[in-house]
């Protein structure tokens, strides 16, 4: 049985704004991942069952790993695609915000600015601390592994307690098993594998979506992932691992959108590393990603220091102006501020 977590009233309140529009665009955060692009996606083909003129708009794009999904052709890139993705949104009488907490998420192209400045009605579904009060309606549950985890709870009972159709629930399963790297992080809820049943019984194939998403990398990017482990950075005492990678070095492996993504967790794997730093050249700034190992918690450094946050186990933030070996120090710099964090949870470490 799946526990009724999402309060009934604000379901209701999320399907009485898409039962008042017509025109509706689904957003998601810069730089989509998959549970960004699948719930997303999911949402827009639930939305158009209902006879609604439904379109997503991300600000960025997105891996093409998940280009598979049903529907993932046809969404509008803002950055590539400014004219298409300015249309939609002005024409749209309800924006939905699923998988980010701020406008600010929504990229670097003007995109916040656009969403921000329309007068249409706005309704958020996320699973990120502290939610920017911009939407009639915030759905927004920060302790679950996933925004298609909590999307689903709401199209479950939207649908009455029927079974979704199977490219509705692939798309949900995808950002479910992204979001939990294949549930083996957060992920400790029963009510995850109740909902991955239910999913299953809609029809998908879980074993192939998993090969779909992550056996479907070129010979590049496992060389330039051989080529970060080997410069990856150990410092034993705050169990931390840190791994840079300059322009230079991602054009040396022909580097594609989605060629890093995963590299971060991978340090996790070594006995003795539960902190471990992404940090990577942008074209005008540098990327920080963060992932964490028990209760250390990745948000709160990339909060105090990257101008970013996310969750307790999976973070990120952004440094602007600077050199990627200058963030890199400052990172090191501040380690042992959180020395006792880092002591608690080296400690849990088996012999
Ligand atoms: P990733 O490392 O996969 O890019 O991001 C992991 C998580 O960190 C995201 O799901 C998001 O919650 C958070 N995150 C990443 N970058 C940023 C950022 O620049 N600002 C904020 N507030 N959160 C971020
Ligand atoms: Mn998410």
């Amino acid at each position: 049985m799946i526990t009724q977590k999402v309060d009934e009233g604000l379901i209701s309140k999320a399907k009485a704004l898409v039962d008042g529009a017509t025109n509706i665009v689904i957003t998601a955060h810069v730089s989509p991942d998959g549970d960004a692009v699948g719930s997303t996606l999911a949402m827009c083909h639930y939305l158009k069952s209902l006879g609604k003129n439904a379109t997503v708009v991300l600000p960025t794009a997105f891996p093409a790993f998940f280009k598979w999904l049903e529907g993932a052709r046809e969404v509008i890139i803002f950055k590539d695609n400014r004219r298409a993705a300015v249309n939609a949104i002005n024409q749209a009488d309800l924006i939905i915000a699923q998988d980010y907490n701020e406008l600010k998420r929504l990229g670097e192209d003007g995109m916040p600015k656009v969403v921000r400045e329309t007068t249409c009605k706005k309704l958020m579904i996320d699973h990120h601390l502290n939610p920017e009060p911009f939407a009639e309606v915030t759905i927004s549950y920060p302790l679950m592994s996933s925004a298609c985890e909590l999307l689903y709870r709401v199209l479950r009972t939207w649908n009455n307690g029927a079974l979704l159709p199977k490219h509705i629930a692939e798309c949900i399963f995808t950002g479910m098993m992204t979001d939990t790297g294949s549930f083996s992080y957060n992920s400790n809820d029963p009510d995850i594998y109740y909902i991955v049943a239910e999913l299953i019984k809609s029809g998908i194939d879980k074993d192939q979506i998993h090969r779909n998403v992550f056996n479907n990398y070129t010979a590049d990017r496992y060389r330039m992932m051989g080529y970060a482990l080997t410069k990856m950075e150990i410092i034993p005492e705050y169990g931390t691992a840190i791994i840079t990678m300059s322009r230079d070095e991602l054009n040396r492996f022909n580097y594609r959108k989605g060629d890093t993504e995963g590299f971060v967790n991978m340090p996790l794997s070594i006995k003795g590393v539960v902190f471990s730093a992404f940090l990577k050249e942008e074209d005008n700034l540098i990327k920080i990603s963060l992932r964490s190992q028990g209760e250390f918690p990745c948000n709160i450094v990339a909060n105090e220091n990257f101008n970013g946050g996310g969750h307790l186990n999976a973070s990120g933030g952004e440094a602007h102006g600077e050199q990627l070996e200058a963030v890199a120090q400052r990172l090191r710099d501040v380690l042992p501020r959180y020395k006792d964090l880092f002591d608690k949870e080296l400690a849990k470490i088996t012999d």
